[in-house]
């Protein structure tokens, strides 16, 4: 049988530029798409407007072309509103209802590797206003994972999630139909979405969309911090492209050139060379 062509893509939201974390996810997806001869697809998570700045958009796609990881195609999730309203109304009705709580109720509900465990108090009260949840008692609570392998969570973490806020659709839902729309065939992404892949591959489900492969890499952590955006990470820059790009690939334990190599041959080595199988299988990894 002949396997359908390999899909990878890389979603980064522009609320900030590319990071030495961010740029470590986007290599990752990058070199695991092209050794296996595949295509590499950007989506820009544009859909949350406040947090969204369009040169932000324009100034990371001129990060990943400086880094030689050219997308084949770039997707913007602010385009796609429509399609997420047509594909919610193929939802069954009967799963869905609206939910009133606040965010400092749900947040003082306890807490699972989803996210607070919601209690279903609006489940039957039949408002006409709030957030979509999805009646999620059908969810499977385990998947494998192509990194850490059987992934798994227990009954009571599992709750009805919100695939749409007031105005604007929750991630989980829009992640599930732009990797549809995009002809995604494996997600590859940081290990802080391990998890949310549970819920994702229930909406899949529901929607008869195609399952995905999944693997998680590990996130890098400064003083056991995610680095993230929101903290003080400093956006990459082309000039140091060569050290930055050694220093991932030693990280993700890759073979690196026996001699010195242009920064272009450098990436040719590391497509050709690249072993998935290496990546350390923990959730983080810590550099100073
Ligand atoms: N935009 C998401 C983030 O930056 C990534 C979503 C994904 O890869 O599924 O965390």
């Amino acid at each position: 049988m002949t396997k359908e062509r390999y899909i990878g893509r890389f979603a980064p939201s522009p609320s900030g530029l590319l990071h030495f974390g961010s740029l470590l996810s986007a290599t990752v997806s990058y070199l695991d798409a092209k050794n296996k001869n595949g295509l590499w697809k950007l989506r820009i998570d544009d859909i949350d407007e406040e947090r969204s700045k369009p040169q932000n958009t324009i100034e990371i796609i001129n990060q990943l072309k400086a880094y030689g990881l050219f997308p084949d195609e770039i997707y913007h999730q602010s385009e796609h509103i429509k399609d997420y309203e047509s594909y919610l109304n193929k939802i069954p009705k009967s799963l869905l209802y609206l939910c009133k709580c606040n965010r400092k109720r749900i947040q003082s509900l306890p807490q699972s590797k989803l996210g607070n465990i919601y209690d279903g108090i609006c489940r039957d009260l039949d408002h006409n206003s709030g957030s979509t949840r999805v009646r999620s008692m059908n969810m499977s609570k385990k998947f494998y994972d192509l990194n850490f392998g059987e992934t798994q969570i227990n009954d009571e973490e599992i709750y009805d999630f919100i695939i749409k806020r007031k105005d604007s659709f929750a991630y989980q839902f829009c992640c599930v139909i732009d990797d549809f729309l995009q002809g995604v065939t494996n997600v590859t992404r940081g290990s802080d979405l391990l998890y949310s892949t549970l819920q994702q591959r229930f909406i899949q489900k529901l929607l008869n969309l195609p399952e995905l492969d999944y693997f998680h890499h590990p996130v890098l952590v400064i003083d056991s911090k995610k680095i993230s955006k929101s903290e003080d990470a400093t956006p990459v820059k082309k000039e140091n492209r060569l050290k930055n790009m050694i220093k991932i690939l030693t990280l993700l334990n890759q073979t690196l050139p026996s001699q010195k190599l242009s920064y272009d041959e450098l990436i040719k080595h590391a497509i050709q060379n690249w072993e998935s199988k290496d990546i350390p299988k923990v959730m983080n990894i810590s550099i100073s």
